[in-house]
């Protein structure tokens, strides 16, 4: 039995997909890369926008044209699209067998056994946290079946949103905020680094609102990043309001933690903020942005940006222009704001700034984002940096790929070098988006 499973959006259905071809290979299923031999396709869907919604539809149709000549061909949808349309689904797509949200992947067997015995199944129930809000939502026996994939391993801490921020799916996809115990989580890192992950990615939908017992984000990054072996340490997406000046004094001063911060900002106005309910002033955020670059001059800062928030005017816009100025981010993800299904925004909002003109602000924050990006690649020119090496190029010969602890692509030339490989690499080059550079020492091998 072979099965194929296409993946949308964010890292957190990367990692859900991993989990699922684990619980599949159990299950005595060949993992495959397209779908033309498969017998169970599954999408692990994503509706954070728009767009990766529009295209499930898409992909069905493909899948549901496979089916005609393969009649036997189990047909699922799995991930946010799934827990949001449930029963409308199943009624709106003849060819699918399966649906189910994100809490319930590990039913897959139980799942398959029943469509196998004529049935069309639906499972959108959440899973269950107590009143401290903690599950470990990553059943035990599935504790150390956590893919390592190029040496990389992403981690689970939290799931789910309590923010309701008032343009996010998020919290009526994947639920509300649920915490994994801190020894829970610990023993999972410990296996994928035994396993061979030298880094690994914490993930949680608002990963620094983690709590479980006295510990925070701050006790659980701190031990995270002291375990042997382990090489780098990421984490996302954080939310300003949880990220103080205490945990950019951490991740200055542990080595493993990654000198990069997303931290989304997503308009430059107060009162725009306010109505997407985030919490927080634009001072705010930048007190903490200036905080962290004045202790670490090296750290990469990402963002996110949504250009045309209902009642957005001109001049509120304009100081979302202000604010990427001030804070130069390395890396950014904008958006035009579109609604999204069940959204306080959605249901009182008027979505009412035109479409060209959010198509027009885009085009302005990525114009001036991208004149900050071209002057920090070139900046990096004749600067050392450290890459872990992820994969040969797929079409430079002699050249291996590799990531900074800022994420940025570099190209090294060395054919030598092995994926997992951490080596100091000067760069004397750039390209449109990455950088290019020598070997210059290893400071991590296996040989
Ligand atoms: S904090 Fe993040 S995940 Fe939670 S509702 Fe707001 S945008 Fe969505």
């Amino acid at each position: 039995m072979k099965a194929f499973i296409k993946t949308y959006g964010c890292q957190m259905n990367e990692h859900d997909s991993r989990r699922m071809h684990s619980v599949l290979r159990r299950e005595g299923y060949e993992i495959i890369d397209t779908m033309d031999q498969a017998d169970f396709v599954l999408l692990n869907t994503c509706s954070v926008r728009e767009k990766p919604e529009n295209k499930v539809y898409s992909f069905l149709g493909t899948a549901r044209d496979l089916k005609r000549v393969k009649p036997d061909l189990v047909i699922g949808v799995a991930g946010c699209v799934a827990q949001q349309e449930g029963q409308r689904l199943l009624k709106r797509e003849k060819s699918v067998d399966l649906v189910f949200g994100p809490d319930n992947m590990f039913k897959l067997p139980q799942m398959l056994a029943e469509v196998r015995a004529g049935k069309r199944v639906l499972e959108t129930r959440w899973a269950e946290r107590d009143q401290r809000r903690v599950h470990n939502f990553i059943p035990d026996e599935e504790l150390e079946r956590n893919e390592v994939d190029g040496r990389k391993a992403y981690v689970a801490i939290s799931k789910g949103c309590d923010n309701f921020c008032t343009f996010c799916v998020v919290p009526y996809t994947r639920g509300r905020d649920i915490s994994r115990e801190s020894e829970n989580i610990l023993c999972e890192v410990r296996d994928v680094v035994a396993r061979g992950a030298r880094e690994i990615m914490l993930l949680g939908q608002n990963v620094n609102s983690y709590h479980a017992g006295d510990w925070r984000f701050y006790e659980l990054l701190d031990a995270v990043s002291q375990v042997d072996g382990l090489v780098r340490v990421r984490f996302k997406s954080p939310h300003p309001n949880d990220w103080g000046n205490r945990l950019s004094d951490l991740l200055t001063a542990r080595p493993t933690i990654c000198n990069q911060l997303h931290l989304p900002f997503q308009a430059g106005s107060d009162r725009v903020l306010e109505k997407m309910r985030r919490n927080h002033t634009v001072d705010d955020y930048i007190e903490k942005i200036d905080y962290l670059r004045g202790i670490n001059p090296g750290i990469e800062i990402s963002t996110d940006i949504i250009a045309g928030f209902p009642t957005e005017s001109d001049a509120e816009f304009e100081r979302t222009l202000d604010v990427i100025r001030h804070c130069r981010f390395e890396h950014m993800y904008a958006f035009m704001y579109s609604e999204r299904p069940n959204t306080l925004a959605s249901r009182k909002m008027d979505d009412d700034v035109p479409q060209e003109v959010k198509s027009e602000r885009l085009q302005r924050v990525l114009a001036l984002h991208n004149q900050h990006q071209q002057e920090q690649l070139d900046a990096f020119i004749g600067q050392t940096v450290d890459v872990l090496i992820d994969g040969a190029h797929p079409r430079e010969k002699g050249v291996m790929c590799g990531r900074t602890q800022g994420d940025r692509p570099v190209a090294v030339r060395d054919a030598d070098l092995e994926i997992g490989d951490l080596v100091d690499v000067a760069v004397d080059a750039r390209r449109k988006f990455s950088l290019e550079g020598e070997p210059v020492r290893m400071m991590v091998t296996d040989t």
